[in-house]
Parts: structure tokens; C-alpha cells; sequence
């Protein structure tokens, strides 16, 4: 099976396998050379934070998103609101101003992702 590598920030991921299957999220930042991403609110572990006060970080108990492998996140579809996989469009100069663009189509109900 293949998974998509074409994330963005932003993007909602359904959690497919795992301790954390089930769960949605914001992606938060996609780490592409280790197949990684850091979803809000998903797989988070308590860390011991030193207080920082120039940041005003109060410290102590803090929840913390650990990274997830990309095999075990799908894409949710923010048009049929279902976890899918996508394919790619290229989009011709003609219909865009001159430039070409890749967007993103979800396989399940065909709509584009990306505007
Ligand atoms: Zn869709």
C-alpha cells in the first residue's frame, strides 16, 4: 500500500492504525525524509517542562504530540469529510494564469482537495 507524502499543514488526519487509531487531527508539521507527522491532540505524552518565563511557560506537567509514522494517518477529505486516499491532477497553464499546479483529487468522492 501506498501513502500519500503529499501533506500539508493544516490538512486533517484520520488516525488508521495504532494506539491512537481512531482519533482526527490537525496536521502541525509533516517531517517528509522520516515519514513523519505531528498531528494536534493525537499521541501525546506528559513531558516535565522547565518553567520559561521569557516565554511565559508556566512548566510542570505539559502535553506534548509525539511524531506518527505517515502509514498510520490518512487524509481526511474536506469535502466528503471521510479518511481517503488522493490522486494527483495537473491542473493546465491555460486554466490557471500560465502556471501549472498539482492538486490534490480525493479518490472517494473525486472532489479537489487543494482550491
Ligand atoms: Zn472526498
Amino acid at each position: 500500500m501506498s501513502f500519500s507524502t503529499d501533506l500539508k499543514a493544516g490538512d486533517r488526519l484520520f488516525v488508521i492504525s495504532g494506539s491512537q487509531k481512531g482519533k482526527i487531527g490537525t496536521l502541525k508539521k509533516f517531517f517528509p525524509a522520516k515519514e513523519r507527522v505531528l498531528v494536534e491532540g493525537v499521541n501525546l505524552a506528559i513531558k516535565h517542562a522547565k518553567a520559561n518565563p521569557t516565554a511565559n511557560e508556566p512548566g510542570g506537567r505539559v502535553k506534548k504530540e509525539k511524531p506518527l509514522h505517515i502509514s498510520n494517518v490518512a487524509l481526511v477529505c474536506p469535502k466528503c469529510s471521510e479518511p481517503t486516499w488522493v490522486r494527483h491532477e495537473i491542473i493546465p497553464p491555460a486554466e490557471e494564469g500560465g502556471k501549472k499546479r498539482k492538486v490534490r483529487i480525493c479518490k472517494r468522492c473525486k472532489a479537489r482537495i487543494d482550491e
